[in-house]
């Protein structure tokens, strides 16, 4: 214990001598506030009186060559490293589980560049995205990355875990808009990925890092795509008899035109949420749907999407509700609106081409609906690609188990029940929440022997293991 003891205080001071004593943290207070994210079990950990996973040193730094020498630190000492952006995700990515250092990136928040000819724009990674979406403003652009996290979620940590935007169905996903970054290694090596995303100078090493969830390195910088303001921006919504005819239209328009936001609300989410948020009273399955661009071009694909729609026999809403919808697109996040604690809740994100979806859609309700009574199941396609949708499917359960430990096991047996049905049926496991530690032991089962790739690429990066232990099955 004195050895310890004598040996944390050496490592504390080496840290301190790199960011300033100011910027590094052992106080209690600051580490509690490090033991939770939007993760329901870490939540609900902590709602039952019961401690989360503290780190043990707290550090802020300012610099990339300040990550860098703190990195090699850890390393020297084997010290594992987790990276904390804004702690908004729901998987549980941020916690850091194993202790050690918990490398909290918000320092790290300065515009580097704009490039007007290129249309990009180039910050550090512990930027929030809102702040940088404001830069790109101030000249008439926009990054087309506007999630509901916006104002809580970071550069870093939208890129650690591959995530998307409402309007990701025109403009794509976080992995479709990022060009460039620079990473520091878990050895302290600082690179920078070559600096446009289409060539063919070998694999695009971008893919490797986005999506890696802090655990083969630190991004530090990124540049983005910028795109000008569109002339207009149109909604629409429609009500469809079902979820079938919804998906057959949702597929029809997608390989016609390109909206930047669809959305297909299941029946029990259309008399539930829409309901509620929306004031819409009708069953069905309902849509709303945005177009936007060059008016005129735009006034043609909703011709399109006009018939469309007709053909799969939906009732046309007009513009009032899908305006309805994009006005209170943040509303639906509201306390009151979303699912809370005392409630047992998850959102399971599957995505799948177009061939497998609806069957992943049935199997995933029938499952969790037929084998945890009192578990509710509702569903709706918020992204769409030319191939595939996903389905952002939640479970509710009103009245979970009051023991943490029952509670934790029959949370991870509905999670376990809802993913292998999408797994089996053809789906992928997560389309933009990631991984972290909520999906950590399914990793395997979802790749198969393809595993090993991503097993050796974390073990020559990482040999000592000290990236964010426990996550993403590595
Ligand atoms: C109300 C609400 C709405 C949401 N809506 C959306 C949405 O529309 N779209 C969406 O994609 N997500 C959404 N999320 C999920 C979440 O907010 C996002 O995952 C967010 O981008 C996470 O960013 P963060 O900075 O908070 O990351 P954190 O939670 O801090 O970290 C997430 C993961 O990224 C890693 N990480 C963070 N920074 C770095 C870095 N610089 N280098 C390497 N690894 C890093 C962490 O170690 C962790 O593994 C929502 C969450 C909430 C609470």
């Amino acid at each position: 214990m004195q050895v310890k003891s004598f040996m944390y205080n050496m490592i504390l001071s080496e840290l301190e001598d790199v960011v300033g004593v100011e910027n590094v943290s052992t106080s209690e207070v600051e580490k509690a506030s490090y033991t939770v994210d939007y993760f329901w079990l870490s939540r609900m950990w902590q709602d039952r009186g019961a401690e989360g996973p503290k780190p043990d040193i707290i550090v802020r730094p300012g610099s990339t060559e300040e990550v860098s020498k703190v990195l090699k630190i850890a390393n020297y000492y084997k010290i594992p490293v987790h990276t904390w952006g804004g702690g908004s995700g729901s998987q549980g990515g941020a916690l850091p589980m194993a202790g050690g250092i918990l490398l909290d990136m918000k320092r790290m928040n300065k515009l580097i560049s704009i490039d007007e000819s290129s249309h990009s724009i180039t910050a550090e990674a512990g930027m929030i995205f809102q702040q940088l979406e404001w830069y790109a403003n101030e000249k008439g652009y926009s990054c087309m990355h506007i999630p509901s996290c916006l104002t809580c979620g970071t550069i870093g940590g939208a890129l650690a875990h591959r995530g998307i935007g409402i309007f990701s169905s025109k403009y794509g996903k976080i992995d479709d808009q990022c060009m460039s970054m620079e990473v520091v290694l878990p050895n302290g090596d600082i690179i920078n990925t070559l600096p446009v995303p289409k060539h063919a100078a070998g694999p695009d090493l971008n893919q490797i890092f986005i999506g890696s969830e802090g655990t083969l390195g630190i991004i530090t910088k990124a540049t983005f795509r910028l795109f000008e303001q569109p002339e207009c921006r149109k909604h629409r919504a429609f009500l469809f008899p079902d979820m079938t005819a919804g998906l057959n239209a949702g597929r029809d328009i997608m390989q016609k035109v390109q909206p930047s936001i669809m959305r297909l609300f299941d029946e029990a989410e259309t008399v539930s949420i829409i309901k509620k948020v929306i004031g819409f009273e009708k069953k069905g399955a309902f849509m709303n749907l945005s177009l936007e661009g060059i008016e005129r071009i735009v006034d043609i694909e909703m011709e399109i999407v006009l018939e469309i729609c007709k053909k799969y026999g939906a009732e046309d809403l007009g513009a009032e509700y899908g305006e309805k919808w994009f006005e209170n697109r943040i509303t639906f996040f509201y306390p009151g609106h979303i699912m809370d604690i005392p409630q047992m809740f998850g959102t399971m994100d599957t995505v799948a081409d177009f061939g497998h979806i609806e069957k992943i859609y049935w199997a995933m309700k029938n499952a969790i609906e037929s084998n945890f009574p009192g578990v509710r199941f509702i569903a709706h396609c918020s992204h769409w690609y030319g191939w595939g949708t996903m389905i952002y499917d939640r479970f509710i359960m009103d009245n979970p188990p009051e023991d943490k430990e029952e509670a934790l096991r029959l949370h991870n047996q509905i999670w376990n029940t809802g993913v292998r049905a999408a797994m089996e049926n053809g789906g992928v496991i997560n389309d933009h929440h990631g991984i972290g530690l909520k999906l950590s032991r399914l990793m395997k089962e979802q790749y198969g022997p393809a595993f090993q790739v991503m097993e050796g690429i974390k073990k020559q990066l990482d040999p000592n293991g000290i990236m964010n232990p426990y996550k993403l099955g590595l």
